[in-house]
C-alpha cells in the first residue's frame, strides 16, 4: 500500500515538474572524505547517547577512527552506479559459488561437528524447532566453521557505511547498535567482522545480535565469538524469529513436467505442491511427495534458469533467505545441510557458461520493464524475477526460454523497442 501510494506520489510529482518544465540539473554531490567522516560521528553522538552509550564508549570507538573507502556498496563518483563487486552470491556461476568439491569438503567437517555438538544441537531443535543441520551448515556457510580470517574492525566498516554507503540508515542503526555491543561489554578485538559488519562465528548484524542473540551451553554468559553451541542457538532463534516452519525442509530437487517452463520460477507463481505434480512435476529422486509435502505451497526456484537443476522451495527456504538475500546463498545452505545429513550431489548438473556482465543484466532488465514486464529491480543482479520477466519475454515472442540474460535476448528486445 505504502509502495502504491509513494508510486502514485512519485507519478504525480514528476508530472507536475513536467508540466513545468522544470528541468532538473544533475545534481554534483561531493565525494566523502576524511574530514567529512569525522563530522559525520559526532552526528551520530546525540542517537548513541539516547540509546544509553556512554561518551567513554563513543569516544573510545570513533576518535580518530578512520574510514575505510575500499570497501563494497559505498556511493563513490570512481565507482560504477551499478556495482555487485563485494557480493560472490552475484558474480560467480551457481557451479562455482556452489562448488562440488568445496561442498565435499565442508560437508565432511560438517559432519565431524555435527558429531562433536550433536547433544548441544538436539537440545537447541527442541526448543526452536529449527533444523540443527541447517544450523551447522549456516555456521560453515559463514565463516567456514570459525576458520575464516575476518579482516575488517566492524566499528569502522559500519561507520563507513553509514556516512558514505548506498544504504545508510540501515547501516546507521547497525553502527549504533555495534557501540551498545561495546557499551555492554563486548571487548572491540572480537567486533572483527566482514565487510558489511557482522561479527561472530555465525555472522551477526549488530541489531540481530541484540534481538536473537541467545545462551547454549548454559553457563550463563552469551559468546557467539568462542562458544560453538551459543552461536548455533543464537543462529536458530534468528531464524525461528524470521519464520522458521517446524519439520519443514529447506527445498526439493525436481524435474520440470511437459506442461512447464523456467518462466514459472519465482514467489508470484507459488501454489501447493500438489498443484506442481499436477503440471507435471516430479522429485528428482523418484520418491513421490508425502501427503503433508503435497499441502504446503512452494516455488519453482532455478538459479541458473535452463542451464542449472530446478527446485521447488517451501516457506523454510525463503526464511534462510532472509539470513542472507540471496538464491545462491540459500541454496548453498540447504544443499550444504543435506550433504551434511549424508545426501548425495544435484542429480541435474549445472552447465559451465560464463557469468553474463552487469551491465548487459542491466540493461535487459531496463529495456523488459520499458516493455511493460514488471521488475522490482533496475540492478543488475540475477534474481529469480529478473529470470522469470525474461522467460515471459521469450515465451511472448517465440524464442527458446532459457530464462537467462545474454546479448543475444537483449539485441532481440532492444530491436522489440525501435518497432
Ligand atoms: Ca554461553
Amino acid at each position: 500500500m505504502r509502495n502504491q501510494l509513494a508510486k502514485i506520489f512519485t507519478v504525480r510529482v514528476l508530472a507536475v515538474a513536467l508540466g513545468l518544465g522544470i528541468l532538473y540539473p544533475s545534481l554534483a554531490i561531493a565525494d566523502p572524505t576524511p574530514e567529512g567522516f569525522t563530522e559525520f560521528l559526532q552526528t551520530v553522538w546525540p542517537d548513541a547517547k539516547a540509546q544509553g552509550i556512554s561518551r567513554k564508549t563513543f569516544d573510545a570507538a570513533t576518535v580518530g577512527l578512520k574510514p575505510d573507502f575500499k570497501i563494497p556498496d559505498l556511493v563513490l563518483s570512481s565507482r560504477p552506479k551499478v556495482d555487485n563487486t563485494g557480493q560472490a552470491e552475484f558474480t560467480k556461476t551457481a557451479a562455482d559459488y556452489i562448488s562440488k568439491p568445496y561442498i565435499e569438503k565442508m560437508a565432511a567437517q560438517g559432519r565431524v561437528f555435527f558429531k562433536q555438538h550433536q547433544k548441544a544441537l538436539q537440545s537447541i531443535e527442541a526448543v526452536s524447532g529449527v533444523d540443527p543441520y541447517i544450523l551447522v551448515a549456516i555456521w560453515g556457510r559463514e565463516t567456514a566453521y570459525g576458520s575464516y580470517n575476518l579482516p575488517h574492525d566492524s566499528i569502522r566498516v559500519l561507520a563507513t557505511l553509514a556516512y558514505a554507503g548506498r544504504r545508510k540508515e540501515m547501516f546507521r542503526q547497525e553502527f549504533l547498535a555495534a557501540l551498545k555491543m561495546l557499551e555492554v561489554g563486548v571487548p572491540r578485538s572480537d567486533m572483527k567482522s566482514s565487510w558489511a559488519g557482522a561479527v561472530g562465528l555465525t555472522q551477526f548484524m549488530p541489531t540481530e545480535f541484540f534481538k536473537h542473540a541467545a545462551d547454549g551451553d548454559g553457563d550463563g554468559k552469551i559468546d557467539i565469538w568462542r562458544s560453538i553451541p551459543d552461536a548455533l542457538a543464537s543462529a536458530a532463534r534468528q531464524l525461528q524469529g524470521k519464520g522458521w516452519v517446524r519439520g519443514q525442509g529447506w527445498g526439493y530437487e525436481v524435474r520440470l513436467g511437459p506442461k512447464a517452463d523456467c518462466a514459472f520460477e519465482g514467489p508470484p507463481d507459488e501454489r501447493p505442491i500438489a498443484q506442481w505434480v499436477d503440471l507435471g512435476f516430479q522429485r528428482a529422486n523418484d520418491k513421490p511427495f508425502t501427503e503433508a509435502q503435497l499441502n504446503k505451497p512452494a516455488y519453482l526456484m532455478m538459479p541458473a534458469g535452463g542451464y542449472g537443476p530446478a527446485f521447488l522451495v517451501p516457506e523454510n527456504f525463503k526464511v534462510i533467505r532472509l539470513y542472507n538475500t540471496s538464491d545462491l546463498y540459500a541454496l548453498f545452505v540447504g544443499h550444504l545441510s543435506d550433504r551434511i545429513r549424508g545426501g548425495g550431489d544435484f542429480t541435474t548438473p549445472w552447465a559451465s557458461f560464463q557469468q553474463p556482465r552487469t551491465r548487459t543484466v542491466h540493461d535487459l532488465q531496463a529495456r523488459l520493464q520499458a516493455l511493460g514486464y514488471p521488475m522490482d529491480k533496475i540492478d543488475g543482479k540475477i534474481g529469480s524475477n529478473t529470470r522469470k520477466q525474461i522467460g515471459l519475454y521469450q515465451r511472448a515472442n517465440g524464442l527458446k526460454v532459457d530464462c537467462w540474460p545474454s546479448d543475444a535476448v537483449l539485441a532481440h528486445a532492444n530491436a522489440n523497442a525501435q518497432r
